[in-house]
């Protein structure tokens, strides 16, 4: 199955589920969006008021900020993967609670591997904890970390960044550096490529005995 087939298919599975109370009270789920080939993934926490009536992740006042993040970053938010840890919205926007968290992460799971990214960038605490538990993000944002064959990235949530006048100015030095790590990431990626074409040094001196 294509990676886009196999997005299809888990997108219509979120829509269905019921693992746990969330569905109950939300209107819409929330799988994520974004093309199959995308080479970066941001993951948010969950859908706040604005993204459970349309069913679309960042479209309200922090997808806003998060698309001009994305601009300081020279890229477009077509060409990026958006997803969040938890696909329904929490009542009130309460923070979801670790059994939700358990119900829902075989869908995150599932996403990233079909994706595959290069890079993944985790907005808030939430996604996170998913790569740095334990760890806070006023000590390791913007610090990428390269974990299972892909380069992870903590940055502040946008929704606590915006209101706060010294995190905003922390977080979009932090997207001002994106375009440097992608560079990095992608350098790295060619290089393991590079190095998995070349035949192993044993065989080559073992041929060359005959
Ligand atoms: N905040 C999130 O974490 N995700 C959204 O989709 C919207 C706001």
């Amino acid at each position: 199955m294509s990676a886009a087939n196999t997005l299809q298919q888990i997108a219509d599975e979120v829509r269905a589920c019921t693992a746990c109370r969330l569905h109950q009270s939300a209107m819409r789920a929330v799988p994520g969006e974004g093309p199959a080939d995308a080479k970066i993934m941001f993951i948010g926490e969950a859908p706040g008021f604005h993204e459970d009536r349309q069913g679309r992740p960042f479209v309200g006042a922090a997808g806003q900020f998060l698309e001009e993040l994305l601009g300081l970053a020279g890229l477009r938010r077509s060409e990026v993967f958006i997803a969040n840890v938890i696909k329904h919205r929490p009542p009130d926007n309460r923070d979801p609670q670790p059994d939700e968290i358990a119900a829902c992460s075989q869908f995150l799971d599932r996403q990233i591997a079909a994706l595959n990214p290069l890079i993944i960038v985790t907005l808030g605490r939430f996604s996170m904890a998913r790569w740095f538990p334990g760890e806070k993000i006023s000590r390791i944002h913007g610090q990428p970390r390269w974990i299972d064959g892909r380069m992870i990235i903590p940055m502040m949530h946008p929704a606590a960044a915006l209101h706060q006048p010294q995190y905003r100015a922390m977080i979009e030095a932090d997207f001002r550096r994106l375009p440097e790590f992608i560079a990095q990431a992608e350098a790295k990626s060619a290089q393991a490529d590079a190095t998995s074409d070349k035949p192993d040094e044993p065989e080559i001196q073992q041929l060359s005995l005959f």
